[in-house]
Order: C-alpha cells, then structure tokens, then sequence
C-alpha cells in the first residue's frame, strides 16, 4: 500500500493556474492544434467547392476548414506516465491498463490486483503495480528512471504527485483534496481574494465585471437534459464509436438543418459518433435550459454543419468534393457548428463579423469585433462541451476568442458555470494573428469541435 499523505491537501494549489488559456499558450492543451505542417501549403487551393462568397450566405454556407485543419494522431497526444496531467483521458494506457490522471500525475491501472507489492507482471514495461491508500484498486506507478517524472520520486523510485501537482476533478476519478474527499473543498483560487465592487475574481485574479452579464434565477436544468453519457466505451452496442445520423434533425436546443448541398431528404453530410451526438445535443439543451428567460434575446436553436459521411469520410467525398483537409472530419470526431448569434434572423452557420479589408477582399477571418456574436450564450455552450472529458479541442476565430473567453470567466465567476471544468481548464483555442494552426481562417461563421478517441476508443 503506497502512501499518498503528501498529495492530500495539495490541489489548492491550482490558485496557480489561470482559469482561462489566452489562445496562445493553448498548444500546451492541444499540442498539435489542427495544424498539420504538411499541409500548411494547401492554403489557398481549397478544394473550390465551397469555397465561394460567404457573405451573407444564410445557409451557412461553408468554406471549410481548408487551413490545416487536421485531426493529429490521437493516440500520439496523450502523456506518458509520469507526466503532469488534468484529466485522466490525457493519459496514455492500454486497453488493459488504462491511463489514469492520479492526483495530477499520469499512471495506468493494472490489468489485475497487484501479486505483490512492486510487482510488474500487472503493468506495462516501466511500471510496477502498487495499491493506494485510501484507493479500491490497484495501479501501475512509473519508475523513474524509466519515465520523465513530472511530480516527486519516492523511495521505491517510483514517480508520485508531488505538492505542485493538481488535477481537475471533473475529468480525474482520482483528484482530490483529501479533506472532503469530494474534491472543491480548499479548491477555490479566490480563497482569500477580495476585489472592489464593480470586479470579480477569477483565478486569484480580479477583473472588471461586465455589467452586462445575464441576471435573474438560475433554473434547475441538470435533472432534465438528455445523457451525455448513454454509450458504450467498450463497444458492442450502442458503443460510443459508432457512426450514426444525427437524429432527430431539431430538438434538445439544435437544428441539424441541410446545408453543404445536403437536402432534406439526404442529410450525408451529418454522421458523428454517437459519443460527438449525445455531447452536442446535451450542450445545447444545458444552453436552451439555462438561457431561456434571458431577455436580451430569444433563444434559438443552434445550427450543425458538416461532421462526417457515413463511411466515415470528409463531407463532400461522395461527390467527389472533400470540403475538409485530408485527416480533419474523418470517422465522425469532428463537427462545425455556427455561434449563437444576435441581430440575425437564426442560429445557422454564418459569419459573426466583417471579414472583408479594406479593399474589399474576402479575408476569410473576421477583420472587426464578432458584433453578431452571442458570447454569454456561446460561453454556456463551450462550458458544457467541456463536460464529456474526451474534448480535445474547439477552435474558434481570433476575433470570437477573446470575448467568449472574457464571457466564461465572468460566468465561471457567477453562479451561471461555478465550478465548470472549464473554469480551471479551457480547450478553447484561437489564433489573434497568424501563428500555423489552423484556426486563424475559415472559423469566422463557425467553431470546430473536435474528441479525441480515447483509450479502448
Ligand atoms: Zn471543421
């Protein structure tokens, strides 16, 4: 039984982290971006399908996401043991011995109880099997000299959460203070923090508040929004991995209207995971729930564009036009989707912004403020993506970026998303100049939502 005494307690130490990635330090999130450096030079040839004036184009006609937009070897991403980590689907493993985020530190479960302790037939090579106080269960440690150890090494030489790790316990089974047990207590960065009257904290940091920000009763909404969860990790049936049409077409908050050259009647270019369908559809019900009586606005249904065909291609393939890079849209991991908008008749995919210069040339980003842009409902929405652990990454304009992240934060310090993962740890990315990954054009009229695979897929 290996001792954890000298983690417990150490997770209020997450006051360190901001709440909220800035758009430029977001690789360290998602390493690769969608940025493929070999097709960085496909910028420009863009498949010409449709790639033609969006201006005004109501029916979210889509450029795609032509600048590199690409899905990067899942597998490749995740840390090895040892590593720091936030969440436990950030870690490698196998289907065996699956990656945990353990108190901040990536280790495996072990494929069985341990025969004995610092045993290593349970584990793979460079990882030896020990059970852990207070924890059901046993586990594969990283031997130091075996892994790059991101935490302490203790006397067996094994790689353990050190006082500067911390994990965020929405995505990390085991992540806790130790006090409660429950993980939040001693947890909040504003412990201690006091800011004037017309400011808010938010990561031990006090900031302007935005007297815009939606007041009024916030409704009970969790009991009623549909599963996120209802499939199967494991595969079989109903298995999370699993290609399926978005279904129905408008419900729960979501319109998956025809766009793309899809009709009615021949929707080819909305197939997804299931595990990508019950995410969306849960988001936009938490969003249409939350956000129902805000006065500013009426609610309207939140417009789906392109995920997959049902072979799993790029949307287009079957009529001999992939409007998406190679690797990007594949097997139903990714979907655009339009913002929540104001001043426009509907939610579909269309731009939030100017995105012409001076001269008239479409620049293909926005060039001026998203003034079509709904943050505060954009920002519930990116929150509660951020519920399903396996969220890689949501790339948004560089323009869009700033105000929905500035709307998060004052949500996160309101009651609207206290305690949202998203509040410790955003997936959201953009790009405010040009840095190569892939987010800086064509995400003007919509956000790309990409899941990693995950262990066992
Ligand atoms: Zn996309």
């Amino acid at each position: 039984m290996r001792s954890i005494v000298l983690v417990l307690a150490a997770t209020s130490l997450l006051a360190c982290m901001p709440p909220i990635g800035d758009g430029q330090n977001a690789t360290s999130v998602t390493p690769d971006g969608e940025f493929d450096p070999g097709r960085r030079d496909n910028n420009g040839d863009n498949n010409g399908n449709n790639n033609g004036d969006n201006n005004g184009d109501n029916n979210g006609d889509n450029n795609g996401d032509n600048n590199g937009d690409n899905n990067g070897g899942d597998p490749s991403d995740l840390l090895q043991p040892g590593s720091a980590c936030n969440c436990d689907s950030e870690c490698a493993g196998t289907d065996q011995t699956p990656g945990l985020c353990f108190q901040g530190i990536c280790m495996t479960r072990a494929s069985r109880r341990c025969s004995s302790a610092g045993s290593q037939v349970e584990c793979e090579e460079g990882l030896r099997c020990w059970g852990a106080e207070g924890q059901d269960g046993s586990f594969c440690w990283a031997d130091c000299d075996a892994f790059n150890c991101d935490g302490t090494c203790d006397g067996d030489g094994s790689c353990i959460p050190d006082s500067n790790s911390s994990c965020d316990s929405t995505c990390s089974e085991i992540c806790n203070s130790g006090s409660g047990g429950g993980g939040g207590g001693g947890n909040d960065p504003c412990e201690g923090v006091t800011c004037a009257a017309d400011e808010y904290c938010a990561g031990g940091q006090c900031y302007e508040r935005d007297m815009d920000i939606p007041a009024g009763r916030i409704p009970g909404c969790i009991d009623t929004l549909p599963d996120l969860a209802d499939c199967s990790r494991g595969g079989g049936n109903n298995a999370c991995s699993e290609l399926i049409q978005f279904d129905p077409r408008q419900a729960d908050g979501y319109w998956d209207y025809p766009l793309n050259g899809e009709t009615e009647r021949d929707q080819y270019r909305s197939w997804a995971r299931r595990d990508l369908m019950l995410l969306v559809r849960y988001a936009t019900a938490a969003t249409e729930c939350l956000t129902e009586q805000w006065d500013y606005h009426d609610y309207r249904p939140l417009g789906l564009g392109d995920m997959s065909e049902e072979n799993g291609e790029i949307p287009g393939t079957r009529e001999n036009q992939p409007g998406h890079p190679e690797g990007t849209h594949v097997n139903g991991h990714d979907m655009d989707i339009a913002y929540y908008q104001v001043g426009t008749p509907n939610n579909v995919l269309r731009s939030v912004c100017e995105h012409r210069e001076a001269n008239g040339q479409d620049a293909y980003h926005c060039t001026d403020e998203p003034v079509y842009l709904d943050a505060w409902r954009t920002a519930i929405f990116l929150a509660y993506l951020h519920d399903n652990p396996y969220l890689r990454v949501i790339g948004v304009d560089g323009r869009v970026g700033p105000p929905v992240n500035d709307a998060i934060r004052q949500l996160c310090a309101s009651d609207w998303l206290r305690g949202k993962s998203i509040c410790r740890q955003s997936k959201v990315t953009f790009e405010t100049t040009n840095q190569q990954r892939g987010w800086y054009y064509f995400h003007h009229h919509h956000l790309h939502l990409s899941l990693s695979a995950g262990i066992g897929r």
